[in-house]
């Protein structure tokens, strides 16, 4: 089968490795507009769970790229300065660049050809092909270009954040939430490397406004952020990546293919970076496309079944990311909590985990928070 690939992302790549592995005879060609070795951001976070479903699927990429992997046990909430560890939750993380660059070694091993610096201008420009899978990323040209076919719904949501680095090596993925006099901010942080961590800060419109975030320049938003956070970071310095502030887009396609052509990863749809699962459900739309298209060798029919066997549970992450979201949302408004029922409070958000699935996670919080609110249904 011929296969054209657009972007050189974790979908893209994976998708081309499983295909290859399944057949050699494939000839796949990804191309990729930036250089091998530019990246945006800094680290990603998976979740245990989140990376079950590649031991399950192909136990070799997992230890590939486990070995890569900085890991931890549990999460942390700070606030009023005080911080409340949370268990039950291990997680994992790994340099954006890094992961990447494991996945280009991988997939060119297999003979596949990733043409870097080369822009596809259309779906045409690729030529002939029996499939093209457009996993360019949240911005897709391929999805705007079509949105009208795709039934393509973007909803820009209201906080603005901004993706930093720091040599501050933290030892759990933390949310650090501080109250100033414009209003709450609340950092992302988690090591991704034994000498680095990501740092991503994200308030409400009306902090970013009060804070003049508007007005200040890149230097001074860094300062804000370093003033903001002074006590997490403990001397180090904040480090940009062209980082600047941002909104999260909340992205679906109710059809997620045409003609030939179909969309992967965050093409397809975005998911909210508070579940850290945005790499992870790329990752998994290519293990679900692979598959189709093992079943059902005619393309056509293959996207189809694509979308039937992937859309309940991509829509149920993508729910739970979407509650997540509107949690940070409001978070000025739970700022009133005690740092244990702020934990609680966030353990909660997505309405998905219960009372009880928290004692058996972490009964010391279920016990902290019962002792305070005697009354709490189990
Ligand atoms: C602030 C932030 C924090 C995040 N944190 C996490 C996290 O902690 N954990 C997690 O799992 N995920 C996280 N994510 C999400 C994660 O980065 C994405 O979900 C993931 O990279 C999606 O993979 P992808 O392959 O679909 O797209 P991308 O990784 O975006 O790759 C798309 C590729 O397509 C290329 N491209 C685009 N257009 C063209 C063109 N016309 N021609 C050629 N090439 C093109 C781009 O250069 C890019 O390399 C975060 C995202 C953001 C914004």
């Amino acid at each position: 089968m011929k296969i054209r690939i657009i972007g050189a992302g974790p979908a893209g790549l994976y998708f081309a490795s499983l295909m290859k592995a399944a057949d050699p005879t494939h000839d796949i060609v990804i191309v990729e507009r930036n250089r091998r070795d530019a990246t945006w951001g800094f680290g990603v976070v998976f979740s245990d769970r989140a990376l079950e479903f590649l031991r399950a699927e192909d136990e070799a990429m997992y230890q590939y790229l486990i070995a890569h992997m900085e890991t931890w046990p549990d999460l942390a909430i700070v606030h009023r300065g005080e911080r409340i560890g949370i268990a039950g939750n291990g997680f994992a993380s790994i340099g954006r660049l890094e992961l990447l660059t494991l996945l280009y070694r991988r997939v060119e091993q297999q003979g596949i050809e990733i043409r870097f610096e080369t822009e596809a201008p259309s779906v045409e420009s690729l030529g002939p092909a029996d499939l093209v899978v457009a996993s360019d990323g949240a911005f897709s040209f391929v999805r705007r270009d079509h949105a009208a076919r795709l039934g393509t719904t973007t909803d820009w949501r209201s906080n603005p954040f901004i993706w930093y680095g720091t040599t501050k090596v933290f030892d759990s993925l933390t949310l650090s939430f501080r109250q100033t006099g414009d209003g709450t901010f609340c950092a992302h942080h988690y090591r991704y490397s034994p000498t680095m961590s990501t740092f991503l800060v994200e308030v409400d419109a009306d902090t970013w406004q009060r804070a003049g975030f508007d007005t200040l320049s890149a230097e001074q938003t860094m300062a804000h952020c370093e003033a903001v956070f002074a006590e997490e970071l403990d001397g180090h310095r904040l480090i940009s990546n062209h980082s600047t502030w941002r909104r999260f887009p909340a992205i679906w396609n109710d059809h997620w293919s045409f003609d030939n052509v179909v969309l992967l990863g965050d093409a397809l749809r975005t998911v909210h970076f508070s579940i850290g699962s945005g790499t992870r459900m790329a990752m998994e739309d290519a293990v679900a496309l692979a598959h189709a298209l093992r079943e059902t060798p005619r393309v056509a029919e293959a996207l189809v079944h694509f979308q039937q066997n992937r859309l309940p549970i991509m829509k149920k992450i993508w729910d739970a990311a979407d509650v997540s979201l509107r949690w940070y949302e409001g978070m000025g408004e739970l700022m009133h909590l005690n740092p244990t029922e702020l934990a609680y409070a966030y353990m909660r958000r997505t309405g998905r985990v219960s009372h009880e699935a928290i004692r058996r996670m972490d009964p010391r919080l279920a016990a902290a928070f019962e002792h305070m609110h005697p009354q709490t249904p189990v």
